[in-house]
């Protein structure tokens, strides 16, 4: 459904994504995997408009997207979830849902927010609370209800578990895989090779804005290597005893 060819995005002169290519399915989880300033962020930026590609192609069910407005991209099914999740704290619950859904019809609005307190029970009980009162996990579940309101048949979601307490990643990454087993296509970011790849199905493996391993989840956890390689010491730590586990 998307399908990422030849991705180049540029500061200025600086060229921080460097022929990326990737796909994503419905169903199915794609992880792009790297380290700090690997260009993870600038991929996703780039695939859903918020930032001009200097090259390649960016394609929804076989439609060109690539270089459309964010908003336009949105309509054609695809949504950001931001970094940081970026939930309107001063707005209840409810209020942030009603923002994702500017871009739906308003005659499936009651449909789609039943559809996302199926799956967000806690956003049902907290639905007149301010965003800014939830805990962080809960502020990420709203981030993706958000995201599903627009009725998106892609997610993309950037580090999602990041700031989050053990416990909370766990039913995060839980939320991701439900959201996949609904359907939907998602691509999501993460540094931690740990956390990332609990959820994937495929990965790619960035490094310097460049694609250095990309292939099933299942042999990027079998060939810790590979994460060793182009990861750094640090995630290799983290992540070597749970590949030898599997
Ligand atoms: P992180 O996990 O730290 O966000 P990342 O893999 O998402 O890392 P990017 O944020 O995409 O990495 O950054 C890729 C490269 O582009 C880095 O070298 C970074 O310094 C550079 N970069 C990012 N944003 C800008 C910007 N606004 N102007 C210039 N260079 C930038």
């Amino acid at each position: 459904m998307l399908e990422v060819s030849d991705l180049h995005v540029s500061y200025g002169a600086v060229e921080a994504v460097r022929g990326i290519s990737l796909s994503v399915t419905p169903g199915r989880v794609t992880l792009v995997l790297g380290a700090n300033g690997a260009g993870k962020t600038t991929t996703l930026r780039g695939i859903c408009g918020l930032l001009p590609i200097r090259r390649g192609v960016v394609t929804l069910d076989s439609n060109q997207i690539g270089g459309m407005s964010p908003h336009r991209i949105v309509r054609r099914g695809m949504v950001l979830v931001p970094e940081g999740r970026r939930v309107f704290a001063p707005l209840s619950v409810l209020e942030n849902l009603r923002l994702g859904a500017y871009t739906a019809p308003r005659s499936q609005f009651d449909a789609d927010l039943a559809r996302v307190f199926e799956l967000f029970p806690i956003l049902s009980d907290r639905r007149s609370s301010a965003a800014g009162l939830l805990s962080g996990g809960e502020q990420q579940m709203l981030a993706f209800g958000r995201g599903m309101m627009s009725q998106p048949r892609v997610m993309l979601m950037d580090e999602p578990s990041m700031g989050l307490a053990p416990a909370m990643v766990d039913s995060v990454l839980n939320s991701v895989r439900q959201i996949a087993d609904s359907g939907m296509g998602v691509l999501i970011v993460e540094q931690n090779a740990d956390v990332g790849l609990e959820a994937a199905d495929d990965v790619v493996v960035v490094a310097r804005g460049e694609v250095v391993f990309s292939g099933p989840a299942d042999v990027a956890r079998s060939h810790s290597s590979v994460v060793r390689a182009f990861l750094g010491e640090a995630a290799l730590a983290e992540t070597q005893p749970r590949a030898e586990g599997r």
